[in-house]
């Protein structure tokens, strides 16, 4: 196995990133403010929950007078244990952020906005709202939402509209990984128990900027008993440095290692018998697939050669069954690749034959925490909708996998230009800049006759909507009890108001009931926030002052090793997918290439891969000031390059690159690193605002996006957002 040839402090002066170790202090001069706390008497210390990412870490924020303060983690929350990352710090400032929506705005010309009362926003949107839908039907109508928090309010009000088209971001970030655990093993999202892992395969997973902070402290705790980490990636990524190995793997190959796994797992007997008989369907099947796949087979692919996989295999083999391939995000287990779905098909597989599912050290289903509805008796429930979504996502015929209310958000903008979709409503999304192919996306989206954003800045979607109406900042507003805290425990967790709103904003709540009246749905829009969250509260014993007073509370119980069961239609993990079966799509893992190769013999042919850094939520956070300040102060914009390559052609460390395709061109400074393979230059995400109204991040960086056509995977209908050739030249003093 290949040892790193960096050291870590050298990459971590070249990154700047410490993960939950990178605390804000330094920048926010936290210290200074305490010194003062005892002289003050108006501090006051509200639990609620950071907005900063999907892990809705549960935080105390501290006021003094009216101003908000600090912030310290909750120690019993499930997913933070108490700790709070740079991002979690600085967004607590974003609340007095100067770009902020301060009213209800109408768009009047090009980027130019009007502030109108809330009273007018609604009695026109609804109007107009109204007029398209008997023009064309519900169906031409949709919701594209961040998959948390009001989801359920987003989808009750377009079920109550009578359009099945409610999206998320899936198939810009998550899609494949999730239907491929799911498929699997009946789990989308299975956890681990980290730390009591002994050996542990990051596959191009990086947590130390991707950030899970549960995971960063069971990491510790796992490395203190003595587990052993390798890390799996193209780039040297700050879990690589802080795994025992690092392996770096051609871009878009990782299937190939993980079928050359299976392999040696079973040709050499190395996998979990008895396990594999009692909880696993299809092995015979699976064990015959894998023959082909060959170790000299994968090496050929990967470039890994065949003693490492050999021995990857070996070492899990030995640390079974408390060792695993880690369930992935983004690196090559989401929407990077046209092979990402069977990758995660084959890491499924792979750590079925290890049997870790339900053992100490594995992996497991998380408990769930199964909340109340409100009364059907006087809160009419809205009509079931059955499909398919405009995108094709449930249609058997197109994406019958892709569940209804994730949808395909890339495609909004292809059904707009072809007349499918005539209004929508952005919220916590900013579609113009997460999509691919930009250009493409901007001409969709101004095809609408009607698009409102519910922003708290005018980013580059709400920039072109027709009106915005601002939600409250999250320390501003009360939202729907949360039970994304469990890991490996029942949890229930809410987010409150921590201070009153500064500007005419409103929480979603109340904005979605009045959009209601306006709309004719009223009748299922009639219950208040405290209703909807004491009738979710009611069957856990627990009151809504109490989870206000605490911010989280355990309610008992925690996961517990044992027999597995898995939640797939034969009650075991699937080699053999029935579901995949059933619909006649491929059942078993299988290699399948990559959609696109750089030319090899072409000097300035790369392939473009991106990935999060810990200081930013890729474009959400990137407005921050005092996150630039990370960012400026650690030169983090730069591409990374192999100074093999550079060298080809002229490109010294810090000199301005060309960056161009068939989709867009751009320039950056490189940073020069043996931490990246030679076939790829990388791209941190996030960067690459074009909104003028985003002052603090106006212009600064590139995005991937700039760069990767609209594609959409056969099976899922991803953005295959790896699938980037770029061409690669020191641009011209
Ligand atoms: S990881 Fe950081 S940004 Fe994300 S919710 Fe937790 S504290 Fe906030």
């Amino acid at each position: 196995m290949k040892k790193r040839g960096i050291s870590r402090r050298k990459f971590l002066i070249g990154s700047a990133v410490g993960g939950a170790s990178l605390a804000a202090s330094s920048y926010l001069n936290f210290d200074a403010w305490a010194a003062n706390e005892k002289a003050s008497e108006n501090v006051k210390v509200t639990p609620t929950l950071c907005d900063g990412c999907g892990n809705w870490c549960a935080i105390k924020v501290y006021t003094r007078g009216d101003r908000v303060w600090k912030a310290e983690g909750i120690p019993i929350a499930g997913n933070n244990l108490g700790r709070v990352c740079a991002k979690g710090h600085a967004l607590l400032h974003e609340v007095y952020n100067k770009d902020r929506v301060k009213s209800p705005l109408k768009r009047v010309g090009p980027n130019k906005f009007e502030p109108i009362s809330w009273e007018q926003a609604y009695k026109e949107i609804g109007a107009k709202l109204q007029s398209i839908k008997e023009t064309n039907g519900p169906e031409s109508l949709f919701l594209l939402q961040y998959p948390e928090g009001n989801a359920d309010l987003c989808q009750r009000f377009m079920n109550a509209l009578g359009s099945p088209n409610v999206f998320s971001h899936a198939s810009t970030c998550f899609l494949p990984r999730n239907i491929g655990w799911w498929v699997t093993t009946g789990s989308a999202k299975p956890e681990h128990d980290l730390a009591h892992s002994r050996f542990v395969v990051f596959l191009g997973r990086n947590i130390g900027a991707g950030l899970r902070l549960r995971q960063l402290c069971d990491l510790s705790k796992a490395k203190d008993r003595g587990a052993h980490f390798v890390t799996i990636d193209p780039r040297f990524s700050e879990v690589a440095a802080f795994s025992h190995d690092w392996v770096r793997i051609k871009p878009g190959t990782d299937l190939a290692l993980m079928l050359a796994l299976a392999n040696v797992l079973i040709q050499e007997n190395l996998y979990q018998k008895d396990y594999v008989n009692q909880y696993t369907e299809g092995f015979t099947e699976w064990a015959e697939q894998t023959k082909q796949y060959t170790t000299e087979w994968a090496e050929q692919k990967t470039g890994v050669p065949k003693e490492i996989i050999r021995k990857l295999a070996h070492n899990l083999a030995e640390a079974a069954p408390r060792a695993f391939i880690h369930r992935g995000y983004h690196g090559a287990l989401g929407t990077q690749y046209k092979n990402s779905f069977q990758l995660v098909r084959a890491v499924a597989c792979v750590n079925g034959l290890l049997g870790n599912f339900n053992q100490r050290g594995g992996m497991y289903d998380p408990p769930k925490v199964k909340l109340g509805k409100l009364d059907p008796q006087k809160f009419p429930k809205t009509p079931e909708l059955e499909g398919p979504m405009v995108d094709g996502s449930g249609d058997p015929d197109r994406y019958p996998i892709t569940p209804m209310g994730l949808g395909i958000t890339h495609a909004i903008p292809e059904l707009a230009i072809v007349g499918k979709l005539k209004a929508g409503f952005v919220y916590h999304n900013n579609p113009l800049r997460t999509c691919p192919n930009p250009a493409r996306v901007i001409e969709g989206y101004k095809k609408l006759d009607l698009l409102v954003s519910f922003d708290y800045v005018l980013s580059e979607t709400a920039s072109l909507s027709h009106y915005i109406l601002p939600e409250s900042y999250y320390l501003e507003r009360d939202d729907v009890v949360h039970t994304n805290h469990c890991y490996d425990s029942h949890q229930v967790a809410i987010r409150q108001a921590v201070i009153k709103p500064l500007y005419d904003t409103k929480p979603m709540v109340v904005i979605l009931t009045e959009l209601a009246k306006h709309v004719g749905i009223g009748n299922y829009f009639n219950f208040t926030l405290e209703e909807y969250n004491r009738a979710a509260l009611a069957p856990l014993g627990v009151t809504l002052e109490r989870l206000k007073k605490e911010g989280v509370i355990d309610l008992g119980g925690k996961w517990e090793p044992g027999p597995p069961h898995f939640k797939t239609p034969s009650g075991k993990l699937e080699f053999v997918s029935s579901t995949l079966k059933d619909l006649n799509l491929p059942a078993m893992p299988e290699w399948e290439e990559p959609l696109v190769e750089p030319d090899q013999k072409n000097p300035h042919s790369f392939r473009l891969i991106h990935g999060k850094q810990a200081h930013h939520t890729h474009a959400r956070t990137i407005n921050q000031e005092y996150l630039k300040e990370i960012t400026l102060l650690n030169d983090m914009t730069r591409v990374w390059i192999h100074p093999d390559r550079a060298k080809q052609l002229g490109i010294k460390d810090g000199d301005c690159m060309t960056i161009s395709n068939e989709v867009g061109k751009g320039r950056a400074r490189a940073m020069l690193t043996e931490g990246i393979h030679r076939d790829c230059v990388f791209l941190p995400s996030g960067y690459g605002v074009y909104s003028r109204n985003l002052k603090t991040a106006f212009g600064f960086g590139l995005s991937y996006n700039d760069f990767l056509p609209t594609y959409f995977d056969p099976m899922l209908g991803h953005c295959m957002s790896n699938e980037i050739v770029v061409r690669i030249e020191k641009t011209p003093a």
